[in-house]
């Protein structure tokens, strides 16, 4: 089965926890501080993998985490951090986040892409050691790391596609133009899989084509296959239909020709209205030359180029190939598409989960609300910060530290911030 669209959810690993510890030598009376940082979490990367062409991979494995770091250990020993998980996708995979179906990235031309950053590790001990806090007994956790839901959709990247019937040689084609080995047999809907092949024209030059499974007759109303094939054609730069004119099946390539272009036209008018070169197929059995002579004549006086060719016998293939080099110089490369993925502010949990432990002046806040609201905000700007700290204030966080008795000028250290409280 073919897919290329698959839905993943991606979990990006947490940072560890700092660690309290204090040095214990001998002959040391009182050691200072020494817990380790907490290690980072690994982070999700996407990996193009030209070798690719299908999302099946992701068919049966949907959830992807990536390690956690580890926590801080004494001795000043810093966790060790979480691995990177790396997903590889095809060239040509499209990144969506999956409820508003933004595009987070495209990979096309991408070697790799952090889809979910790890969480930073939190900070052991040893750091908040004061001249008037020797003993320091508190750390900080680590955070957690970016969750995803996203959905892959694979349009693949092809600077030229071949359309058609089913069976009319389109396999064939690529085959003799290119080391790609795509199924060829005599009966329809061989191709189940887009196959690419790159096609070298003269030193140095070449492109990449693309062998989409065939084309049916009501395909763009998803009446069959056809459908979920069209996309990978979507970015091509220019189309190659190819056309059985040999009569042996007892077809009439003109309306043939015609049907295509309106399954073309129905998907997409603007991929229909792409540059378009004619290969008429199967020139060595042509049954009916008069016939063959009629479909050049009505293709030519609808302003395409045709080309008769023999794919079989490698016959007007070079020239065909030839005129699909040039005719691709002149147009615009294949089209990447933008981000448009913005991430939310959605705190999950809420303010009364929150755990307000005190150390001495030290007020520490952790919990999943504050943690998620700590990952959003800019610390280095003004209006950020006004945001937070009446976020804080309202949600009553700063109400209970008075409860407890928070004293002016103590610190308040949350995650990966400390600032001083003041009423
Ligand atoms: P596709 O479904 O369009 O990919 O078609 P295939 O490439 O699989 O070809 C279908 C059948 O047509 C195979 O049996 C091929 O060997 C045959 N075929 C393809 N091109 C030619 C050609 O130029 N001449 C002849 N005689 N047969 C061909
Ligand atoms: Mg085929």
């Amino acid at each position: 089965m073919f897919v290329d669209k698959a839905s993943i959810t991606v979990k990006a690993g947490k940072g560890g926890n700092g660690a309290v510890a204090f040095h214990r030598e001998k002959y040391v009376a009182a050691g200072g501080p020494s817990g380790g940082d907490g290690g980072r979490g690994g982070n999700i990367v996407l990996k193009t993998d030209t070798n690719m062409s299908t999302l099946m991979d992701f068919r049966y494995k949907r959830k992807y985490i990536a390690e956690n770091g580890a926590d801080g250990a004494a001795k000043t020993r810093t966790g060790k951090d979480g691995q990177d998980l790396v997903i590889k996708v095809p060239n040509g995979t499209i990144v969506r986040e999956k409820e508003s179906g933004a595009i987070i990235i495209d990979m096309s031309g991408l070697e790799s892409f952090t889809l979910a950053k790890g969480g930073s590790g939190g900070r052991g001990n040893k750091h908040f050691a004061t001249p008037t806090r020797q003993a320091p007994r508190f750390a900080k956790a680590g955070l957690a790391g970016q969750n995803l839901e996203v959905v892959l959709e694979l349009k693949l990247l092809a600077d030229v596609g071949l359309v058609g019937f089913p069976n009319v040689g389109k396999s064939t084609l690529l085959s003799v133009v290119s080391k790609a080995h795509p199924k060829i047999a005599d009966y329809h809907f061989t191709t189940l899989y887009p196959n690419l092949g790159v096609v070298y024209v003269d030193e140095g030059a070449s492109f990449v084509m693309a062998d989409i499974p065939g084309i049916i007759e009501g395909a763009s109303d998803g009446a069959g296959l056809g459908h979920d094939f069209l996309r990978h054609i979507d970015r091509c730069r220019l189309i190659v239909h190819v056309v059985d004119i040999s009569g042996i099946e007892g077809r009439d390539p003109v309306a043939d020709f015609e049907t295509i272009n309106d399954e073309l036209q129905k998907f997409n008018p603007e991929l229909a209205s792409r540059p378009q070169i004619v290969a008429a197929n199967k020139c060595d059995i042509v049954t009916d030359d008069a016939e063959a002579e009629r479909f050049r004549e009505y293709v030519e006086s609808q302003g395409y180029r045709l080309f008769m060719i023999s794919a079989a016998a490698n016959t007007g293939v070079k020239e065909l190939i030839n005129a699909v080099a040039a005719e691709l110089v002149k147009l615009p490369p294949v089209t990447v598409f933008e981000p448009e993925y913005v991430p939310k502010e959605k705190p999950t949990g809420t303010p009364e989960d929150l755990v307000i432990q005190v150390y001495d002046d030290i007020w520490t806040i952790e919990g999943e609300w504050l943690e998620r609201l700590v990952q959003n905000v800019n610390f280095s700007d003004h209006e950020s910060m006004m945001f937070f700290d009446r976020t804080l204030r309202n949600s009553g966080v700063y109400q209970r530290l008075e409860d407890m008795g928070i004293n002016e000028g103590d610190t308040v250290s949350i995650y990966n911030l400390d600032f001083e409280y003041t009423r």
